[in-house]
Order: structure tokens, then sequence, then C-alpha cells
């Protein structure tokens, strides 16, 4: 590829707000055939609110949420941010949290007013001793219209679930279809539960998803494509999807994301809007064919 016409088509890309970072990833975007993405801030709009809150009896809703936004107050996830918005509209005083602890991808624990809190997914909460069964159902039923369940438990027993939703991004369908129109294997990579992924994924027409991947391990999911001969696009926002934007052959990074995705990747989508990989392939390839 000449200089000039990389130069041309990085230029093009910025105008429309796709920053694409140097003459390898533009090169390599026309020969992508696997588009793997992120769930989380990728496909939806990272902006994830509580809509049900469901204690077991003998706790309040309003227990619960105190309880379990005390304890998300120190995290520094989008989940934990939504708790503690629920917490602050429903007026409540958040008592202070004391061995705080956040295992990435799981969910949070602390000490409140002497009692042990857990916040998180399944796994996470049965792996600490936590009889689930009563909820199973309550949460199943949540999952399958795309909300995580998020379960909580106070001194090793269940006190209930809550619903947090993300709305997907405004044109996400649309860019997925595409994307698949033109010959794309669209993946969805995502460290949520199977049946909220999968409820999300029904919804954009993304038929392959690969769920409940703990963070350290989603560029392994990469790396296994690559040995299978693929080339491998992957789209992502967060802090733990650096390690796969950083193993694909193209990382795209959304603009509103972590720094270290941003710097994992090799495209920027400014405005995060999906339209821009296919965009940037469309680039890719005028600008490979300007040069044969
Ligand atoms: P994604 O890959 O979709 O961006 P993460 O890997 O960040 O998601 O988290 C995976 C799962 O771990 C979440 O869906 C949630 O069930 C649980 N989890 C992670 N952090 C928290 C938290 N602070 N509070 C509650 N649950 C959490
Ligand atoms: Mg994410």
């Amino acid at each position: 590829a000449t200089p000039m016409s990389i130069m041309v088509g990085v230029g093009k890309g910025a105008r429309m707000g796709v920053l694409i970072r140097d003459a390898e990833a533009l090169e390599r975007l026309e020969k992508v055939d696997t588009v793997l993405v992120d769930k989380t801030g990728t496909l939806t709009e990272g902006k994830p609110s509580v809509t049900a809150v469901e204690p077991v009896a003998g706790f309040g809703e309003d227990d619960l949420v105190r309880l379990a936004a005390a304890v998300e107050r120190s995290s520094e996830h989008p989940l934990g941010a939504a708790i503690v918005a629920a917490g602050k509209d429903r007026g409540l005083d958040l008592p202070v949290v004391s061995d705080f602890a956040a295992p990435s991808g799981k969910g949070v624990s602390g000490r409140v007013e002497g009692k042990e809190i857990a916040v998180g997914n399944a796994g996470f909460l049965e792996a600490e001793g936590v009889d689930l069964s009563a909820l199973s159902g309550p949460a199943d039923e949540l999952r399958r219209d795309g909300a995580t369940a998020v379960f909580v438990a106070v001194d090793g027993r269940p006190a209930g679930v809550l619903a947090i939703a993300d709305p997907v991004k405004a044109g996400a369908e649309e860019a997925i279809r595409e994307l698949k129109g033109s010959g794309l294997r669209v993946v969805m990579l995502t460290g949520d539960n199977r049946t909220t992924a999968e409820a999300v994924a029904r919804r954009l027409g993304i038929d392959e998803v690969h769920a409940d991947v703990l963070p350290e391990r989603k560029h392994e999911v990469v790396e296994t494509l690559k040995r299978e001969g693929r080339v491998v696009a992957m789209a992502g926002d967060g802090v733990n999807d650096a390690p796969a934007l950083a193993a694909a052959d193209v990382g795209i990074a959304m603009g509103a994301g972590a720094d270290v995705a941003i710097e994992s990747a090799g495209v920027t989508l400014v405005r995060g809007d999906l339209k821009g990989i296919a965009q940037a392939r469309a680039l890719s390839k005028a600008t490979m064919s300007n040069i044969r």
C-alpha cells in the first residue's frame, strides 16, 4: 500500500468518526471474515438501570436495594453504578462498607452493619455457598426478557434478585444485518449469563453466542477462532476487553470506552456507532483495490 492511498483512507475514516490507527489495521480489515462483539457497552448503551427488585420473604425492596447499593458504591462496574442509582432514586441512606472485594466479572462483597453482603452473578454466590434455588425461577424469567439477574445474599442466605436492563444501541440491529449481509460471521462475546445474552442476541439477529466468559478468557475465544483459520475483528469497550482487542487481527474500540481498550485497538469508533465496522471495511477494500 502506498503511504498516499493509506493517508486518504485514514482521512476519509476520520471524517466519518472511524479512527484508523495505522496502515496495518486498514490493510487487514478487508480480510476479516469474523466479527466478535462484546455485549455490554458495545451492542448495548452501557447505561444499565434497575428495572425490577424481587426480595425473598423477610426482606423489603428498599432493604435489598440499600444493602446491595452500600457495597456497590465501592464498585467501578456499570452494574454497580445502576444499583447505586436505584438506591439514590429511592432516597435511601447508604451505610458504610468494609472488607470490600470485587472479583472481576463476578460481583462484589463486603461487610455492612455487621452483615456479610454478596452481590453478583449466580456462579459467584454459589461458589460462596449460597443456595439460590428459591430465586432461580424469578431470575430466569427476568433473563428471558434480556435483563441481567443480579443476586444478593446476606450472611450466606439468599435475600433477593435485582433485574438490570441495558437498552440495545439504536442502529445496532441494522449494523449487524449489514455485516451479516456482507458475508461476515457475527459472534457475541460476553461475561453475562447465557439466557440474557441469547435474548439480546435474538433481538439483534446474532445467532452465535459465547456467554459466561470470564474477562481473562475473552482473548482465548479470539485465539481459538484465529487457530481455526479465521481473520477476526473484535469490537469492545471495557477494560476487560482490552486483551481480546489486542489479540484480534483488528481490534475495534468504542469511543466512549475505557482508555486501555482504545489503546489496544487498531480502530476506534468515535461515536460508538457499530455501522463504523462496515464503513471501516469498505474503506479498507477501496484503499486496497486502489493499490492493486
Ligand atoms: P460484559 O462482558 O457483558 O461486559 P462483565 O465481564 O463485566 O460483563 O461481567 C460479567 C458478569 O459478572 C455480569 O453480567 C454480572 O453478572 C457480574 N458482575 C460483574 N461485576 C458486577 C458487579 N459490580 N455487581 C454485580 N454483578 C457483577
Ligand atoms: Mg463491555
